[in-house]
């Protein structure tokens, strides 16, 4: 599939199931340690979906396998606007169900390691870990985590705020 074809099918899924097209929708040739992401914000409970990014190497597969790729992606977006965050649970293999997506291993061949750094527009780049914290006024990673844990908890339950600018945090994930 090529890239307009790649976007336009996103597209079609979003109308499809009436959710908003994504701001943030792409081929992110940076991307190397999965084949799509998602990445969202939590602010407390609230999850916002902040882009889609799909990998280079998607541009060389075939249709069947492109179009599993991009259903995969776009349950996880689905159910970021229905303020769902089931990772891989349940509710998004029961949903992929509904979309006849089969494939739940969207991992490409290399894995980048660039913790914590974020790109011109403000992104965090791809992490190898699972979780980022950003603080909100800056926007640079005051922390990054492999798996949730009670820092994350404070983070998104209370009042937590960053070193460098004392504002509130909010948790970037990629999946
Ligand atoms: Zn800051
Ligand atoms: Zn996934």
């Amino acid at each position: 599939m090529n890239e307009k074809d790649i976007i336009e099918y996103f597209k079609e899924l979003c109308d499809e199931h009436n959710v908003p097209h994504p701001k943030d929708l792409k081929i992110n040739r940076r991307l190397s340690s999965t084949l799509g992401r998602v990445q969202y914000r939590r602010v407390f409970t609230a999850l916002t979906p902040v882009s889609v990014h799909f990998n280079k190497e998607l541009l060389g597969e075939g249709v069947d396998f492109a179009r599993d790729i991009i259903k995969h992606e776009f349950a996880h977006y689905y159910l970021l606007c229905q303020n769902i965050d089931d990772g891989h649970g349940p509710i998004f293999k029961a949903f992929c169900k509904k979309l006849n997506c089969v494939n739940s291993g969207t991992k490409a061949k290399n894995d980048l390691d660039r913790n914590g750094a974020v790109d011109r527009e403000g992104m965090p780049k791809m992490v190898a870990s699972k979780y980022t914290v950003i603080c909100s006024s800056c926007n640079k990673s005051v922390g990054t985590y492999s798996r949730w844990c009670k820092t994350l908890d404070r983070v998104s339950n209370d009042h937590a705020v960053s070193g460098c600018c004392k504002a509130p945090c909010s948790i970037v994930q990629n999946w």
